[in-house]
């Protein structure tokens, strides 16, 4: 790196601890970019939930732990739910350090989804930048991703481009993909293995389709994934013939990826506009092609033909026919677009990127303050 090192503080969302699994897909995220943030030079301090870990090799990184009632997600608020926040809120403690903290740094950079740290950006001196991590769920925070782009879009990033699409933008998204520390995912070379799926046992997640296509071709599926919805998951298990569906359970990364890597295909159904698709990419990593939906993130990073399968979406029968065609696929093709796309190295030069033009970038208007 020629240019000089930043210090950057990174917020975790205010769901959980960093490392307790409960932020889902975005502490995967904040985990990697600390990482690579990290080889690549710079200075960070993290503020996250009391009890929150960092990744091993992360000495020298600066964690500021506060406590809090955590954020109720926006993941299944209704299209014109109001901001809500708890008494003794996670996340009002979490901004008020990362203010703080934020005067004396470079940057602050922000992986929740919530409007109160969006709302802060044009009002407060402190540089803050938006990681937004999910696509339009709500009226309130559309409008406020919105009002920060018109204001300065430099400030803000996505992880696809179908993702950023949600949003009216008046220039081109920052699209800064999506890492991942790929030394925990080991490439197997079998080809014979179950089909599989992994994610948040969820409506939006669409387990239904995936569990229809393995039926159809007779054979099971292995899940993976932490039951938030139960009576979803149960009207899932009761719509295919008893013992199609292997409940695998919550895993760990290190176990995740060793079962899933023994897979002959994952499956991916998204019924939402899935910002990116993280178990897409892990299980690339682990040399797994992936038959996925053509919507949102993950019609973004399967690479039909190459790396899997694109299907048109909610439709099962094609799903189905494009499993049968998977040993097709080279499973080498599968981890080396994980190599080249979605390391923690490449996500963090990304960003790195992606701040250092905001940073430069002139700022017509004042902050209010
Ligand atoms: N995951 C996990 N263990 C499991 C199943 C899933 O650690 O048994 C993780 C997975 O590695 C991924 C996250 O849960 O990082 C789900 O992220 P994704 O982007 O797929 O969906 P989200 O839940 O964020 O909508």
């Amino acid at each position: 790196m020629t240019s000089s090192p930043l210090h950057l503080v990174i917020v975790n969302t205010p769901i959980g601890a960093l490392g307790s699994g409960e932020g889902g897909g975005v502490e995967l995220t904040l985990r990697s970019l600390v990482q690579g943030l990290v080889r690549r030079g710079h200075r960070l301090t993290v503020v996250a939930a009391k009890g929150s870990t960092l990744p091993v090799d992360c000495t020298g990184v600066e964690l500021l732990e506060v406590e809090g009632v955590n954020q109720p997600s926006w993941q299944h608020a209704a299209a014109h739910a109001p901001v809500e926040i708890p008494h003794n809120g996670l996340l009002p403690a979490l901004w008020e350090t990362a203010l703080d903290a934020g005067q004396s740094a470079d940057a602050v950079i922000n992986g929740g989804y919530d409007w109160l740290p969006l709302w802060l950006t044009q009002r407060v001196s402190a540089k803050l930048f938006h990681l937004i991590s999910m696509g339009d769920v709500a009226a309130v925070m559309r409008d406020v991703i919105e009002a920060v782009a018109a204001w300065n879009p430099h400030r803000l990033a996505f992880h696809t481009h179908r993702q950023a699409a949600d949003f009216q933008l008046p220039a081109p998204a920052n699209v800064v993909g999506n890492g991942f520390d790929l030394t925990n995912y080991t490439f197997q070379i079998q080809t014979n293995g179950p089909l599989g799926w992994a994610g948040r046992i969820a409506p939006e997640k669409g387990l239904e389709d995936a569990a229809a296509a393995a039926a159809a071709l007779g054979e099971q599926l292995l899940v993976w994934g932490f039951r938030e919805d139960e009576a979803y998951a149960r009207q899932v298990e009761s719509s295919v013939p008893a013992g199609t569906i292997d409940w695998r359970g919550f895993r760990s990364t290190m176990e995740l990826q060793q079962e899933l890597g023994s897979c002959r295909a994952l499956i991916n159904t998204p019924k939402w506009n899935e910002a990116y698709g993280n178990v897409v990419v892990e299980a690339l990593a682990c040399g797994v092609p992936v038959v996925a939906y053509d919507r949102g993130g993950p019609g973004e990073l399967v690479c039909s033909g190459n790396t899997g399968w694109l299907v048109p979406p909610d439709d099962v029968a094609s799903l189905a026919e494009a499993l049968r065609r998977v040993g097709s696929i080279n499973r080498s093709a599968c981890r080396s677009w994980a190599e080249a796309h979605a390391s923690c190295e490449v996500f963090s030069q990304r960003v790195e990127a992606w701040i250092r033009t905001g940073l430069t970038a002139d700022v017509s208007i004042n902050p209010r303050r």
